[in-house]
């Protein structure tokens, strides 16, 4: 699934193709949204932002169209309005006239107002977004504080939006490396070191991400390994996928394991649980 760094790059190329363009002709699979979406065409779009793992694309007279891409949804922008090749069901096309953007497999779909926002069950529900520039290391920490999530195993917990939001598998396993924390510990295991530990890589990875198209491992090292022949994927990670190689840490290797119910890739040794 398409994580908050992933979707934050999918709004910004659908903004930059969409916004300020009048949507002329809108194609919706849903025949139940049809009504919904007719007084959108000929409306001025005004932004597309990600929010979340959902993206809102918005029109003038504060109308939007929400969209979450789920396991399989896909974006694709054309400059010059023609559908691409895709061998994917269409859910939704927005056309301008000029660039044209489309939406593949994902169904979960609304058209909504202002109003709805707050009352929409993935909206209503989101926790501080970590790649919003407004949300800063005091937010996070009284999320990392608040005793209601105190109990709950962090790989799991990472993951759970309506904790912090935009933070999926790959974030989960790098985030807890990057920190040295175990998989499975839980928040009110953590002294206060810890705590702030966690919360600087909680911002710090996805930023990074979202500004260098995936990377979490330590940029210099992404580099060094890129310049020696590695692919991007090779290199982004520092545990992601890397199960049996060694830890850049420690150099034992890296396992992938579940725990709490979430299959992740840690370190046994760098991320040990200090007999919490
Ligand atoms: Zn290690």
């Amino acid at each position: 699934m398409p994580e908050g760094p992933e979707i934050y790059r999918a709004a910004a190329m659908l903004d930059a193709a969409l916004a300020g363009r009048i949507a002329r002709r809108l194609h919706l699979a849903r025949a139940d949204l049809h009504a919904r979406a007719r007084p959108l065409q000929g409306r001025r779009i005004v932004s597309v932002r990600a929010r979340g793992k959902a993206i809102l694309t918005r029109f003038e007279g504060d109308r939007y169209i929400y969209s979450h891409n789920q396991l399989y949804g896909r974006w694709q922008v054309s400059e010059d309005g023609g559908q691409p090749e895709f061998r994917r069901s269409l859910r939704l096309a927005i056309h301008t006239g000029g660039p044209a953007a489309f939406l593949y497999s994902a169904s979960d779909i609304a058209i909504m107002e202002e109003t709805d926002l707050a009352t929409h069950p993935y909206l209503a529900r989101l926790g501080p977004d970590l790649l919003d520039p407004a949300v800063d290391e005091s937010l996070v920490l009284s999320r990392l504080e608040d005793p209601r999530f105190s109990r709950r195993g962090l790989v799991a917990l990472l993951q759970d939006q309506r904790f912090l939001a935009g933070i999926g598998n790959y974030l989960a396993a790098e985030i807890l490396h990057h920190c040295r924390l175990h998989p499975a510990a839980r928040l009110r295991e953590l002294d206060n070191e810890r705590i702030h530990a966690l919360a600087d890589s909680c911002l710090a990875l996805p930023r990074q991400s979202l500004a260098t198209g995936g990377i979490t491992n330590t940029l210099s090292r992404a580099a060094a390994l890129q310049q020696r022949g590695a692919d991007l994927e090779t290199a982004r990670f520092l545990v992601y996928r890397r199960a049996g190689l060694p830890c850049y840490r420690c150099g034992r290797p890296i396992e992938k394991a579940r725990f709490v119910g979430k299959t992740t890739y840690w370190c046994p040794t760098c991320q040990a649980r200090d007999g919490c």
